[in-house]
């Protein structure tokens, strides 16, 4: 063969190859929106561009960095909105995502009910709260809020430990010390805050050997609703020694998008 052949017949193939690649590559991740399915272009990210409207304007607004409720950044009075002042916390500061509605809220569900594949997106989202935090810098282990054993396994997975492992940070790691030791109701099912105090008190406990005693944490979870399970949660850790605990969650329920 001589060289032009040579030449022509490689170009062929890589043609070929390229071609039979991307072909795959559109039958393995077919450009759709990993939300609603809605048929998406290549530069749209994920999601198309009626569920990137959602939750940008879920995630758009102001929010009250001890509460995480919405907030105008100027009705804040030392560091909380009007509605937390004279009030304990046992977590120091939140960040939040965004509000519980919209594309967020579905995506939320999704991604307890089997849809892991929406961590691309939630991950993301988990990831710029945590840099908007104002405590990112100081946190030196991500505390995933437990499931109970038999939850976790009829489930399969922690959906707040797999947000906790997409977080981005040079030198937090995620522990896992902090367990549930008591079966919960569901929180959706119970309707005032005090009904919902009482249903996670004393639920949560630290494994032996756990390293908390002076560090500063930040739990991690994907939905703040009353705020008794985060409370319940850094009551534990600050009786095991935590000095700070923070909280980052991907929504706050309860809250209206305008
Ligand atoms: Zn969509
Ligand atoms: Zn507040």
């Amino acid at each position: 063969m001589d060289n032009a052949r040579i030449k022509r017949s490689v170009t062929i193939v890589k043609q070929t190859a390229g071609f039979g690649l991307q072909g795959l590559n559109q039958l393995l991740w077919p450009a759709v929106c990993v939300n609603c399915h809605e048929s998406i272009g290549e530069g749209d990210n994920n999601l198309c561009r009626n569920c990137w409207g959602q939750l940008l304007t879920c995630t758009g607004g102001d929010y009250c960095p001890r509460c995480g409720r919405d907030a105008s950044r100027f009705a804040l009075v030392a560091g909380a909105c009007p509605d937390c002042q004279g009030k304990e916390f046992h977590f120091d500061k939140i960040a939040r995502g965004g509000v519980y509605a919209q594309s967020l809220q579905k995506m939320i569900l999704s991604f307890k009910n089997s849809r892991t594949e929406l961590d691309s997106v939630l991950g993301f989202l988990a990831n710029s709260t945590l840099q908007g935090s104002s405590f990112s810098k100081e946190i030196e282990f991500f505390v995933p809020v437990p499931l109970h054993w038999t939850r976790r396994l009829i489930r399969g997975y922690n959906q707040s430990l797999v947000i906790a492992k997409k977080l981005k940070h040079p030198t937090a790691k995620i522990s896992t010390d902090l367990v549930r030791i008591r079966r919960t109701k569901s929180q959706p099912a119970m309707t005032s805050p005090a009904a919902r105090a009482r249903n996670v008190a004393d639920a949560f406990a630290v494994r032996r050997g756990h390293n908390f005693a002076g560090r500063k944490l930040c739990l991690v979870d994907d939905i703040k609703t009353t705020g008794a399970t985060l409370n319940e949660c850094a009551k534990t850790l600050k009786q095991a020694g935590a000095s700070k605990v923070f909280a980052l969650v991907l929504a706050v329920a309860g809250q209206n998008v305008s």
